[in-house]
């Protein structure tokens, strides 16, 4: 222990040194004082422990000016004097002094990762299982109807020999000698001390004593697992089924991580999907759609027999209720819309040609075509058009 404690002293800057000088002086000697440049050297410990305190005082204006009025009195809990001097005092953990000088106080991302930030693992913790996705596609029908599905999962699981702690039976763990227990090691880079994730014991700052056999220390180990999922009708692409605990293994008691299923459903034919709706493109011929009459129309659950009204257009849609998809929620079930395309007929044959000059000789001056009819009166006008 030093002998001397009088702040001023210990930082060794006069008691008129403004606030920069006091950083710097703190600077210099933290450095050098620093436990991890002084692997068990106590009396660097002490005096950087020294150094923490002094600094912490003085470089708040207002403790500065109680230190130079009532020296340490001014910061005993019990305003007694209190023997050597430090007892008493409500001090920080040194290294959090350390690190907001050279870190800010706000801790940026980059100092707090090489100062090792709260971020950094400490020893004992468990540590959970990850989640796992497993990207699955299905069949259009399989999201109608839902589906039973055995899929193959990579992926690690806690081990059963170390219960997921990574030691043989009847072995610990011991500090990591590379860091004395800290996780992390520092290595001097000019002016800064660059503490990094210590390599030996990954942060832990304790190392196995004995790795179990099965998974070399690793607590967890590589495997496949067969799982039985059943896929509830309804689901459509980017649907996500999680299977609860069926993740990564956690390890040091740590719980299993969940598995998410997204489904992809491959494209159908004739079907397409909006949401719960399902739209179905049908052709039918003209003679269909001018006379009307009843065609089959596919459904996702079956065929169905459709009307078709007399006069009936290309680009008609017709909904036939409640034979869309299952609803996932349980809900009720979506609706076709079933969208008519008027196929005219190719490569005709001379009967059919002498069959339709026959159809377009009669039709003169029947009113069979209201669109064509209109569109023409239309047109007149334009044509007529400064006149009227
Ligand atoms: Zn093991
Ligand atoms: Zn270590």
């Amino acid at each position: 222990m030093s002998k001397s404690n009088d702040y001023y002293q210990i930082l060794g800057v006069a008691k008129t040194a403004s606030q920069e000088e006091i950083k710097k002086a703190y600077r210099k000697l933290a450095i050098k004082y620093h436990p991890d440049k002084n692997p068990g050297n106590k009396e660097a410990e002490e005096k950087f422990k020294e150094l923490s305190q002094a600094y912490e005082i003085l470089s708040d204006t207002g403790k500065r000016s109680q230190y130079d009025q009532f020296g340490h009195e001014a910061f005993s809990r019990s305003g007694a004097r209190a023997g050597a001097g430090y007892e008493g005092f409500d001090f920080h953990d040194p290294s959090d002094i350390f690190r907001e000088v050279f870190g800010g106080a706000g801790g940026s991302g980059f100092f707090d990762e090489i100062f090792g930030g709260s971020s950094g693992r400490r020893s004992g913790g468990h540590t959970d299982g990850s989640d796992l996705r497993f990207d699955l596609e299905i069949d259009f029908e399989e999201a109608v109807f839902g589906t039973d599905k055995k899929i193959l999962i990579p992926r690690m699981e806690t081990c059963a020999d170390c219960k997921g702690n990574g030691c043989a039976p009847g072995s610990g763990r011991k500090t990591c000698p590379a860091c004395g227990g800290r996780g992390q090691t520092s290595v001097s880079q000019g002016f800064f001390s660059l503490r990094q994730t210590c390599r030996n014991c990954g942060g832990s700052g304790q190392i196995i004593e004995k790795p179990c056999q099965k998974c070399h220390g690793q607590a967890l180990v590589r495997t496949e697992k067969t799982l039985k999922i059943h896929i509830p009708p309804g689901v459509d692409t980017g649907s996500r089924l999680r299977v609860a605990n069926e993740g990564e293994g956690g390890t040091k008691g740590g719980r299993q991580g969940d598995l998410y299923i997204i489904i992809h459903v491959r494209p159908h034919e004739i079907f397409k999907r909006d949401s719960q709706d399902v739209i179905c493109e049908l052709p039918i011929d003209f003679v269909t759609a001018a006379l009307g009459g009843i065609v089959e129309a596919p459904t996702v659950t079956g065929k169905t027999k459709l009307k078709i009204s007399e006069g009936t257009q290309n680009g008609a849609v017709l909904r036939l209720k409640g034979k869309g998809m299952p609803s996932l929620k349980g809900g009720q079930r979506g609706d076709q819309y079933v969208k008519i395309f008027v196929e005219i007929p190719t490569r005709l044959n001379n009967q059919q040609k002498d069959i339709l000059h026959q159809f377009s000789e009669v039709s003169k001056g029947a009113s069979s075509h209201p669109i064509i009819d209109s569109f023409i009166s239309k047109a007149k006008k334009f044509f007529s058009g400064g006149e009227s």
